[in-house]
């Protein structure tokens, strides 16, 4: 009889992803209050820009009504891309929705990248372009924001010139919370590259360049429902991309990505968008509170932002100190372990008594003044 060991298993597997760091995620609620023993409810969770509203009345009810759990969902997606086309204004044949826009993010370089071909990057920024990148075998080409976290635009030129394929811009960006303006997108574009902005936060602030979609050749945007619309935990995003582009996403990606609770859910946020914007002006609202208090902390520089988290720089302590005494507390933030990022936090927007919760805590840290 023939035995595998594990070092055979090995062998067969792609080296590139056996030397890749997985993506740090974070952990849910019911996790994070077992570990500290406290019960789910007393959790003050600020560090996956999660909406504390949860998801819409319509919604909640839509998910309790639906009786097709037991049919596969339609691969085509055509009532949600046909809804969602009637609340962006674009033609439905350009839109695609995905298991969250993470998935976008994955199908989009599937659809782009022959082995080491490059995506350019612009930490510090969301995590996942780089992962999707290095998953998808593409060559990771990085171009730092500048000291105020714009886009290095000479330095993207000259990676674009250097075989640069795709790039990815958050605008908002996660974690610095600063918009690109149309200007730079316009840049970008007139670099000849597949210029894939990601707007997860754009309900939040900034400007929308949905519209451009259908003008420009290669302009992508990505959009999802986890951070205004509540549905986070569901996996629902989508994006409007050129036609060509949206036809070969569809045929693709996996046929049932967008699975029945999520199809149910999104169709009836669409129906509750006053709720929704409602709840996004009430968390614009409470990021200028947090942002003013923040400020007062002697212990931290908040930067100004257009979605729902700030980040802060952390002074005259270790940032990663602070997290784990906040969390001591119940009280959950990002930190990430990155060179461009490690001596900041990001805190997401919460309820006023989470803000309220929060400056306890901190002020709390400060008067012990044991901190290094
Ligand atoms: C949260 C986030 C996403 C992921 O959204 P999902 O739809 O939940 O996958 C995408 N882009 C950015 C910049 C984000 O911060």
């Amino acid at each position: 009889m023939r035995r595998t060991s594990a070092s055979d298993v090995t062998r067969l597997l792609r080296p590139d992803l056996l030397a890749m760091e997985g993506y740090e995620p974070i952990e849910p609620t019911d996790v994070l209050a077992e570990a500290l023993g406290i019960p789910p409810e007393r959790v003050v969770k600020l560090d996956g820009n999660e909406n504390p509203y949860g998801p819409s009345p319509r919604a909640l009810a839509a998910l309790a009504d639906a009786r097709s759990y037991h049919i596969y969902p339609d691969p085509q997606q055509r009532k949600v891309r046909r809804a969602l086309a009637a609340y962006l204004g674009v033609d439905e044949e350009l839109v695609v929705a995905g298991s969250g826009s993470d998935e976008l993010i994955d199908l989009v370089l599937r659809a782009t990248l022959s082995p080491g071909e490059g995506v350019i990057d612009c930490p510090p920024t969301f995590g996942m372009y780089s992962f999707s990148t290095s998953v998808c075998g593409g060559r990771l080409m990085e171009v730092p924001r500048r000291e105020d976290f714009s886009l290095d635009l000479p330095g993207i030129e000259e990676a674009a010139g250097r075989g640069g394929k795709v790039i990815f811009v958050a605008s908002p960006n996660n974690p610095t919370g600063n918009a690109a303006t149309p200007r730079e997108v316009e840049a970008l574009l007139d670099l000849g590259l597949l210029v894939v902005v990601d707007e997860a936060y754009v309900e939040f602030g900034g400007e929308s360049l949905v519209s451009w979609v259908t003008e420009r050749e290669r302009l992508v945007v990505l959009r999802t429902f986890s951070k205004w619309a509540g549905l986070a935990g569901l996996r629902a995003g989508y994006g409007v991309f050129p036609p060509a582009l949206a036809s070969l996403l569809l045929r693709i990606k996996p046929p049932y990505n967008l699975n029945v609770a999520a199809q149910a859910a999104v169709l009836a946020s669409l129906e509750d968008v006053g709720v929704l914007r409602e709840r996004v002006a009430f968390l614009v609202a409470e990021r200028e509170q947090l942002y003013r208090k923040l400020a007062r902390v002697p212990l931290l520089r908040p930067y100004p932002s257009q979605a729902n988290f700030l980040l802060c720089r952390v002074e005259g302590a270790e940032a990663r100190w602070v997290r784990d005494r906040l969390a001591e507390r119940g009280i959950f933030v990002r930190h990430f372990d990155t060179p461009l990022l490690r001596g900041h936090l990001r805190i997401s927007v919460g309820l006023p008594e989470h803000t309220d919760a929060l400056l306890r805590a901190l002020e709390e840290l400060v008067a012990t003044d044991s901190h290094r």
